[in-house]
């Protein structure tokens, strides 16, 4: 995170638990008659641009302070009523309803957010809202596979894939909930067969990141893959010409997996008012472009046109799943991936 002069009015706020768990001073840059504070899991690039234009628009400058989520969680925990934070902003619905369970949330009313922010999309009890859509789905090798070969999730467990899939680590959360999602669908014991068999069909031990993925497609090293939209978006704004392409699976059944990055108002937020402006700012029209084009996701507003790589991909059925499901699945999820000796 970046590091500037700290606004002086919530210096006395920050101070002690900064010392106590020695993490570096919540960012900000400037001076405004009102403020607010944010704790985020998304990186400083994607959130800075958004709490400048706040500012523009409303006069109320954000600080902020960015992390794994583990830890901000945790900290909230620990800062209770003594919190400095507003707002927290994590990715992946699992991490969300996580934070939902932990009394760190309150439940916001707002008509504006229910009405912009379809329903699968947020917390059914109001402690968070999603602010973007990104999907997981297939990603192939335009040299070696055709796209008529793919079709589901669950093909990718056929034998005609061993030794030409590529997995991410099932330690990501972004799988956790892909395969939270699959028990929601098909049962525990469907979604079992299924992973157990995407692990019997594995290429190479699984990656670390989704980037690496799409790039042991490229070099050959496997086939077929699933990864979250935007990193197929990176790789390909470095490589036009990337050989691999994105596929949208079961579209004639349960929809592409997707999920958000989101947001919710803490329990003990000091300029709650605030929070609640800048919430409902997040899912305006404006900042919705911004966040769309900004990490080449989704809009979480069907209304707002989508950035123009990103519509490059084509449309697609979304599972239309509440995500507060996928959360609640996480630990199921983990045991059967497990069970299927997926690492
Ligand atoms: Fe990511």
């Amino acid at each position: 995170m970046s590091k500037s002069s700290t606004h002086g009015s919530i210096m006395g706020r920050w101070l002690a638990p900064m010392l106590a768990t020695a993490l570096l001073p919540i960012a900000s840059s400037a001076l405004a008659d009102e403020e607010l504070v944010v704790y985020s899991s998304r990186k400083e690039q994607l959130i800075k641009p958004l709490f400048d234009a706040f500012e523009k628009a409303h006069g109320i400058h954000v600080s902020y302070q960015t992390g794994k989520e583990g830890p901000l969680i945790e900290r909230l925990k620990q800062e209770k009523t003594k919190t400095p934070a507003d707002l927290l902003m994590l990715v992946d619905a699992g991490n969300l309803w996580y934070a939902g369970t932990q009394g760190i949330l309150e439940q916001t009313h707002s008509p504006v957010l229910n009405n912009q922010i379809p329903a699968q999309y947020r917390d059914p009890d109001g402690r968070w809202f999603g602010l973007s859509v990104r999907a997981r789905t297939i990603v192939y090798s335009t040299d070696r596979v055709k796209p008529e070969a793919l079709s589901t999730y669950a093909d990718l467990a056929d034998p005609k894939w061993k030794g030409r899939l590529c997995l991410r680590t099932s330690k990501k959360i972004y799988n956790k909930s892909l395969v939270a999602s699959m028990i929601h669908h098909h049962g525990e014991s469907g979604a079992e067969k299924i992973v157990r068999g995407w692990v019997d069909n594995l290429a190479v031990k699984p990656f670390a990141k989704d980037s690496h993925l799409i790039k042991a497609i490229e070099a050959g090293a496997c086939d077929v893959g699933i990864v979250n939209t935007y990193y197929f978006g990176r790789a390909e704004s470095s490589n036009p010409d990337i050989p691999v392409a994105l596929f949208w699976p079961d579209q004639s059944g349960n929809g592409v997996h997707v999920n958000i990055s989101g947001a919710g108002i803490t329990q003990h937020a000091p300029h709650k008012e605030n929070a609640f402006k800048l919430l409902n700012w997040l899912a305006g029209a404006e900042s919705q472009k911004i966040l769309g084009s900004m990490n080449k996701e989704y809009p979480v507003r069907g209304d707002i046109p989508w950035d123009p790589q990103v519509a490059s991909w084509g449309r697609f059925v979304a599972d239309p799943m509440n995500l507060a499901e996928t959360g609640k699945r996480q630990a199921a999820a983990v045991k059967l991936m497990q069970r299927a000796r997926y690492k």
